[in-house]
């Protein structure tokens, strides 16, 4: 196994399970980074409400295997057998009321049990395949791996490979998954940084200054995709859950579209008010909160009473707060990004048990695979099962 991350792990876990003997090898100094600072320090380790459709990949229907073997409930009684306290924070994703910590000493207990032994601080330097052991009546056996590490030779008649995507380096992440399929000549689909915020051009972070910092409830949509959760404007872009989710989606020279009165058709609701003295920053803080909504006047459309603005006015009013078009300059990239969406192409996969079709012997699982999670827990999810998926077949 390469990497001891979420998913190298638990597949370690299933397969030691087994009675597979089982090495992790991981480059960094202890196993689980990213479990470690996931959630805000909570990991928000899976979601209720897991489906195929929260996931981002070429062929949308290859999760929906693993998914299915290793639900959201399946994580939950392990996490339950281990006393882990946790709770629902919102929208089906759960939380553990502790430390992150929690998760991590249970995946190190559970693979403690299973017999499976992690080697942290080994790099991985290649894996080449030896010439297979010869068989009585002259046939021969599958090719073993050989994996050098600066630690020394691992030969395995299996390899599970778990190294994740590029988002985060200093968290431990490498190209190596993505090298190692290209060395065996697995097609890639090329990666990109997903649940990141945007940056902004210079000019349109000029504008939006004042509203630097606030949050605001709204529905952001790109390409066919909606998520309706907060936005947060910061000093660089745009940042918060709906944009993170939207990103994903997201592609360079693309406009994204902000809906910041979702709940209202924003021209039926002012031409209601059209004969009122109330200013249009006033009216409009019973919807978006008051700073917001002062700045957003002060940028877009200076704020008087409502019975002053024409109607071709309210309808300039209502179309940007319901339709504001805002064209990313671009992404904060991989050191923001919490994952990393395409990787290994799923038709090199077996959806089944995650092995290479072509080279017996050889998986691919968890983030550096072409599934890539929505914002919420599913990217554990999928951790978890697609190890699951290998750990039976490995
Ligand atoms: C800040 C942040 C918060 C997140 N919060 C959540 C959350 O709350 N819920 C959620 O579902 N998802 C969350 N995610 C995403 C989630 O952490 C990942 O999708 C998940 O960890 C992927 O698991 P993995 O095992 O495939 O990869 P990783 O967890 O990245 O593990 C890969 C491992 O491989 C090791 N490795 C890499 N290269 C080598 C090499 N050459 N040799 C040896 N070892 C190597 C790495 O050090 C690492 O330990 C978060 C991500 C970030 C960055």
């Amino acid at each position: 196994m390469i990497g001891g991350g979420a998913a190298g792990l638990f597949c370690a876990i299933e397969a030691g399970k087994r009675g597979r003997k089982v090495v992790v090898l991981e480059h960094a100094e202890r196993i689980g980074k990213k479990i470690a600072i996931s959630g805000g320090g909570r990991c928000n380790f899976t979601n209720l409400n897991t489906t195929p459709d929260n996931f981002i990949s070429d062929n949308p229907r290859f999760c929906k295997s693993a998914l299915a073997r290793y639900t959201p409930a399946d994580f939950i009684s392990l996490v339950e057998k281990h006393g882990i306290a946790y709770h629902e924070k919102k929208l089906g994703q759960l939380f553990c009321d502790g430390s992150s910590q929690r998760i991590i000493e249970m995946l190190l207990t559970e693979a403690s049990e299973a017999g499976v032994e992690i080697r942290c601080s080994t790099t991985v330097g290649g894996v080449t395949r030896s010439e297979p052991p010869a068989l009585a009546g002259g046939s021969s056996a599958r090719r073993p791996f050989q994996v050098g590490t600066d630690t020394g030779t691992f030969v395995s008649e299996s390899l599970v490979v778990a190294t994740g995507g590029l988002s985060i380096a200093p968290l431990g992440a490498t190209d190596f998954g993505y090298r190692l399929a290209h060395q065996f000549g697995l097609t890639i689909r090329e990666p990109w940084p997903a649940l990141v915020p945007f940056t902004l051009s210079r000019e349109t972070l000029r504008e939006l200054a004042t509203l630097s910092g606030i949050s605001t409830d709204a529905a952001v949509s790109c390409q066919g995709q909606q998520f309706r959760e907060n936005i947060l404007i910061t000093h660089r872009g745009l940042s918060g859950p709906a944009i993170l989710q939207i990103s994903s989606y997201w592609r360079p020279g693309v406009s994204i579209n902000i809906n910041l009165l979702p709940d209202q058709d924003a021209l039926e609701l002012l031409r209601e008010q059209q004969s009122k003295e109330v200013t249009l920053a006033n009216f409009l803080s019973q919807f978006l909160p008051r700073r917001f909504a002062q700045a957003w006047c002060g940028l877009n459309f200076p704020s008087q009473p409502l019975k002053r603005y024409t109607p071709g006015g309210l309808a300039a009013i209502a179309q940007k707060l319901n339709n504001w078009e805002v064209v990313p300059s671009g992404t904060e990239g991989y050191k923001k990004a919490e994952v990393t969406a395409g990787g290994i192409a799923t038709g090199e996969l077996s959806s089944q048990t995650m092995a290479v079709r072509n080279v017996p012997g050889l998986y691919f699982i968890g983030e550096v695979v072409d599934v890539t999670g929505q914002l919420g827990g599913y990217n554990f999810q999928w951790a978890w099962a697609s190890g699951y998926a290998a750990g039976q077949s490995v």
